[in-house]
Formats: structure tokens, C-alpha cells, sequence
């Protein structure tokens, strides 16, 4: 069955790129009822922090993501690495080589001034004993190609002439990247190997590993690279590139996974997937083969459809979050879930949600100076005064009522419906902006409303 795997190095935290990648093993694993596996790859002890493995931990969380194994970390399996490293040394396809830091300093800067791809020359590849400090080298086949039937990329041939042997042990015998990672797609009998196509040079490296080990060959689908606006690698300089400033910034998780499973891939001209349709449809053999840009104003738009599509119930929990991130505990205010339902077509993002709904939860610190000047007229004080006693005296606080005090009290001031619902909105909410007058003050409650009146004309 399929095994797919998320391999991860933490040193930094989860950036829309991988958690692409994660995505499509995830979903290939999911829609061929197989296996998804998390795997730490936290070898070079000088970059990885356990700090970025939380914020790992955390990405794939919020995106719910869920792994069916792990996660592994590659630091608990230096035995098995060295066990490996010493039955190559031990069937002949691995050797020690006691080349010196300035000898292949040297042969590179010879072969560079002969315009010769740089390439260890195999002096120690037909055995010499010598002492001192010394590292394993994967002796790699000479003659043949390597062939990778890459799922995104097609078929890729590689000579082995063009590759050298591999260092696959330090000085110290620690196992370096390309044998940690061919030990644990052996062992953890990965199927896919789902990954960024930065990866692609290693890939004929890795499967002649393989074959010395006599392991079956997993399939290999390399995954574009993600651009900005202009071009170049998407990186901080373009803005957020972490899953969980994403979080920060007021998207749904289900609107960045969209977004991201539709970066380089498409049906049809459908835009909405839901997860169980990507599950469904998701095809990598249809990733673009070409890097996709990243568009900043698509993701709003998808963000958007969410906010209006989904669950009250599930977009208020999300939207709970931001509100405790504004130091709002919304158990002080209506259901959020309510508040959800009057904001969302208006926002395109959490964040703007939130800040659009403290004054559900919070006495607002002060007016809004412009929406006062444009709001607050002479006889202003006079029709919250009116408005207030109306209020006072309802028994239900129901929006339906609550709209016809509105209607009633126009007609009985002889006043536009602006003139009332203007100066009633800026004393209950500080701003000019709200939803529909009659739906805000039944979610705000009778309460606030009245003393917020109270405050206005006082
Ligand atoms: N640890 C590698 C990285 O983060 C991924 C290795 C792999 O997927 O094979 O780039």
C-alpha cells in the first residue's frame, strides 16, 4: 500500500512551500488510502532547534495536516545510519578515503581551471590504508544511467559518469543527508517520494544507494518551486511565507490549503475544492512542471469565499482566536458564531473581522473623530435620547422589533432613516461602519446598548 512521507528540516518554521509539498503527500496518501509519515530531519545539529520543530509541529496542526506515523527524528536513528554505513563498507560498496580538506581543495581548483565539473577523482576508491582522520564515500557505480520516472517531471536520464562518490559519513561518523534519508525511505517503506524539485541532483545519488542496500525504489514526483511577483524564490522579502503567519494574518486554514493545492495545479476551471474533493481529484502526473507564482490577491479572494461559505459555527471558533489575540474574552459577548454571520461578507480576512467586532465585547476607547463630524448633527443628542427611551422600554430585544423602534422613531422625528441609524451607530459601535443597525444592536444586547447611548449624549 502507499507510503507517503513529509520531511522536514527544522530550521525555521513551516513555509507555504512545504507545507505544499506536505499537502500533496498527504493527499496522494489519502486518496489511495495509504499512509502519511512525518519525519524530522534533524541531523545537522547547528541549524535544527527544537523551537523549529514546535512551529513545525504547530503548521501542520492548524492545516490539519495529520500524520499517520510519526514523527521520526533522524537524531534517535544514528545507530541504525552507522549500522548501514558499515554493511556497504562491508559489501564493497562503500570505502574510506583519507584525502586531505586542501587535497580536494586543490584537485577542485585544477578541474575548475580545466573547465571541468568539479568531482572527487576516486583516489581512494581501489582501497589504500592510511591514517588519520577519514570519511566514507559511497562508491558509485561508473558506468550506466540512473532513469527516474518522475510523476510531475517525466522521465529524467542521468549518466553516472556524472556523478562521484558520494561522502556518505563525516570524519566524526556521522551520516550525512543523502544516506540518512535513503535509510529511512528504506525502512519506512516509502512508496512516494513526494518532495521540492531542489531535490531533483540528489534523487540518482539516493536510488544508487538504494540499489546497493537491494531496496525496492520508491516513485519520485519533485514539486516545483514556489515564485514571487517578480520572479525570483519566494522568500520573507515578499512578505509572509510561514504557515502560521498566515494564522496570524486572518486566513482559514481550508483557504491556504486551496490556495495551495490549486499552485500549479488545476480541474477544469473549478476553483473550490473541498478537502474531501481534493482527495478525491488531486493528480500529481497534473502539477504544472514549471514554478507557479505566488498571488497574494487570489488567496484574499479564496480566503473571502470561506469566511462566506463555511460553518458560523467553525468560522467563530477561528475568528475566537483573534478576538483573544485583541485581548477579548468573547464569552462577554454574543455567540461569535452570530457575529460571524452579520461580518463575514464584509471581510476578507479574520483579522479585519475582529478588529470590525470589538465593540461587540469591549467598550470602544474612543470615537471615531470623522465619523462623529459626519455623523453627529444638531438634534442628534435629541434622537438617541428618543431612541433610548424606545429601547428602554422594548420587553424583546429581537432585530425585528428593534427595526421597527427605527422605522417608528424616523417617522414620528420626521427624520430620513439615515439621520436616525447614522448617530445610533457611531454611539453603540464608536465608527460609522457596521452591519444592518437592527442585526447589530440585537447581537450587542440591551445592556450595552442603552449605556452606550447613555454614553453619546452624555
Ligand atoms: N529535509 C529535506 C528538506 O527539508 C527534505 C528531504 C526530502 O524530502 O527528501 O529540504
Amino acid at each position: 500500500s502507499i507510503r507517503t512521507r513529509f520531511a522536514p528540516s527544522p530550521t525555521g518554521y513551516l513555509h507555504v512551500g512545504g507545507a505544499r509539498t506536505a499537502l500533496f503527500s498527504w493527499l496522494y496518501a489519502r486518496k489511495h488510502g495509504g499512509r502519511f509519515i512525518l519525519r524530522i530531519e534533524d541531523t545537522d545539529l547547528e541549524r535544527s532547534s527544537q523551537e523549529s520543530v514546535n512551529a513545525i509541529l504547530e503548521g501542520m496542526t492548524w492545516l490539519g495536516l495529520e500524520y499517520d506515523e510519526g514523527p521520526f527524528y533522524q537524531t534517535q536513528r544514528f545507530d541504525r545510519y552507522k549500522e548501514v554505513i558499515e554493511q556497504l563498507l562491508a559489501q564493497g560498496d562503500a570505502y574510506y578515503c583519507y584525502c586531505s580538506r586542501e587535497e580536494l581543495d586543490s584537485l577542485r581548483e585544477q578541474q575548475m581551471a580545466n573547465k571541468e565539473k568539479p568531482r572527487y577523482n576516486g583516489k581512494c576508491r581501489h582501497g589504500v590504508s592510511g591514517e588519520g582522520e577519514r570519511v566514507v564515500r559511497f562508491k558509485n557505480p561508473e558506468h550506466g544511467q540512473v532513469i527516474i520516472d518522475d510523476l510531475v517531471k517525466g522521465r529524467i536520464i542521468v549518466a553516472n559518469q556524472e556523478l562521484d562518490d558520494l561522502i556518505i559519513a563525516r570524519t566524526d561518523g556521522t551520516p550525512t543527508y543523502n544516506l540518512t534519508v535513503v535509510v529511512d525511505d528504506m525502512d519506512m517503506g516509502v512508496t512516494h517520494v513526494i518532495r521540492g524539485d531542489d531535490h531533483v541532483n540528489n534523487t540518482p545519488r539516493q536510488i544508487n544507494i538504494l540499489n546497493a542496500l537491494g531496496a525496492q525504489l520508491p516513485v519520485y514526483a519533485h514539486v516545483p518551486m514556489i515564485l514571487g511577483a517578480d520572479g525570483a524564490r519566494l522568500s520573507k522579502r515578499h512578505g509572509a511565507v510561514s504557515v502560521m503567519q498566515y494564522r496570524n494574518d486572518g486566513f482559514l486554514p481550508e483557504a491556504l490549503l486551496n490556495y495551495l493545492v490549486r499552485l500549479g495545479w488545476s480541474h477544469g476551471d473549478q476553483e473550490l475544492f473541498s478537502l474531501d474533493e481534493m482527495i478525491q481529484l488531486f493528480e500529481l502526473e497534473k502539477v504544472n512542471v514549471s514554478a507557479s507564482t505566488f498571488n497574494t490577491e487570489k488567496l484574499l479572494w479564496l480566503n473571502h469565499q470561506y469566511l462566506m461559505n463555511s460553518d458560523p459555527a467553525h468560522v467563530g471558533h477561528h475568528l475566537s482566536w483573534h478576538l483573544g489575540e485583541l485581548g477579548i474574552d468573547p464569552a462577554t459577548g454574543p455567540v461569535v458564531a452570530e457575529v460571524v454571520k452579520i461580518q463575514r461578507e464584509r471581510c476578507k480576512t479574520l483579522v479585519e473581522m475582529a478588529a470590525q467586532s470589538v465593540y461587540f465585547y469591549q467598550d470602544f476607547q474612543g470615537y471615531d473623530e470623522a465619523a462623529v463630524k459626519k455623523n453627529f448633527k444638531a438634534g442628534s443628542a435629541e434622537v438617541l435620547q428618543h431612541l433610548w427611551q424606545q429601547f428602554e422600554a422594548l420587553t424583546d430585544w429581537e432585530a425585528e422589533v428593534l427595526h421597527q423602534v427605527v422605522l417608528d422613531s424616523a417617522e414620528q422625528l420626521q427624520l430620513g432613516l439615515g439621520k436616525i441609524a447614522q448617530p445610533l451607530r457611531v454611539a453603540i459601535s464608536g465608527g460609522g461602519v457596521s452591519p444592518a443597525i437592527d442585526k447589530t444592536l440585537a447581537l450587542l444586547g440591551r445592556d450595552k446598548t442603552l449605556s452606550r447611548i447613555n454614553r453619546a449624549i452624555a
